[in-house]
């Protein structure tokens, strides 16, 4: 079995105006740095509406769709803009991430990644906001339990940035559990650790400056426990790697491997758990440089383990 690689060149069709970090070159740091891995390579399909409205109310995706421009960009707040390809890319985003659900539950792959922009983390049920219009992971989760049947799955989002849209999205659904480390002080900020939705939600709040020690020591001590107890069948990863010390954004101290390593410890939880069954979505990192580094030592350890 394979691991699989999701993706679309409708994601490169979301332009965002000059400057903005969430751009194009991204994708191609990502793509270029998996160019040589042997992966199966799967278009990302366009979500189903009825895939987006378990998480998101209609009226956001009829927002979502009214709000797209016919040139230039329209914005939805001061960070988040709408090209013209933007509306078809973030429905092949979430679509992605749920495709990747389908073909590890399938056993066509065994673990896959969705390598697709915009990003969906930030995304709250009736809010675009920081880069996201659908909370992709989010509704890759509730398809896999909807659809799929599962009774219990986690979420962990290792982004520097506190995923308060996948938290908005799953915080009163106590079959998923929703586990985030995130700087703190730093946007959208949320995230605090006494925010526990139904006793689903875990939030370990990082300081600037966060060592690779530190952020190891908090997810082997207040995260990986509470996956482990949770016992989850699918483990999905919102995968952004903005928490690098070459990030612009942002000011924790990861390196290359430190991506590597907790790749390594959730294949370990998901191998415990989950069959082995793990989907990752790309999130942030906007470092190119450091983004095609990270994104490959991640997939390349999902890579190995999934074989
Ligand atoms: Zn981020």
């Amino acid at each position: 079995m394979a691991t699989a690689l999701i993706t679309h060149k409708a994601g490169y069709d979301h332009v965002t105006p000059q400057g903005h970090p969430e751009q194009v070159a991204r994708l191609d740091a990502v793509l270029g740095a998996l160019e040589t891995m042997d992966l199966l390579r799967v278009d990302a399909p366009m979500a189903a509406e009825d895939d987006i409205l378990r998480a998101h109310p209609k009226a956001h995706i009829d927002a979502i769709r009214a709000a797209a421009p016919a040139g230039g960009w329209r914005s939805l707040d001061a960070d988040t803009h709408m090209s013209v390809g933007t509306l078809e890319a973030a429905f092949r985003a979430a679509g992605g991430a749920v495709k990747a659900v389908d073909l590890v539950m399938s056993g066509e792959a065994s673990n896959a990644f969705s390598a697709m922009r915009p990003p969906g983390h930030h995304a709250e049920r009736e809010t675009a906001m920081g880069f996201c219009f659908f909370g992709s992971i989010a509704i890759a989760a509730k398809h896999a339990l909807d659809f799929h049947g599962l009774k219990r799955v986690a979420i962990v989002d290792f982004d520097v940035h506190h995923g308060n849209g996948t938290q908005d999205l799953v915080e009163d659904d106590a079959r998923i559990l929703f586990c985030s480390s995130h700087q703190m002080p730093l946007y959208p900020g949320t995230g605090a650790a006494d925010e526990t939705g139904v006793g689903n939600v875990v939030n370990v709040p990082l300081p600037d400056g966060c060592s690779s020690a530190r952020f190891r020591a908090a997810w082997r001590d207040q995260i990986f426990p509470r996956v482990d107890a949770f016992k989850p069948e699918l483990l999905l990863i919102s995968a952004g790697f903005d928490a690098h010390e070459d990030d612009p954004l942002a000011g924790m101290m990861l390196q290359d491997d430190d991506f590597a390593w907790i790749t390594e410890k959730l294949c370990d939880l998901a191998d415990t758990h989950c069959q082995g069954r793990v989907v990752s979505a790309l999130e942030g990192g906007y470092d190119l440089e450091a983004l095609g580094r990270s994104a490959h030592a991640h997939v390349k350890v999902l890579e190995e383990r999934g074989r």
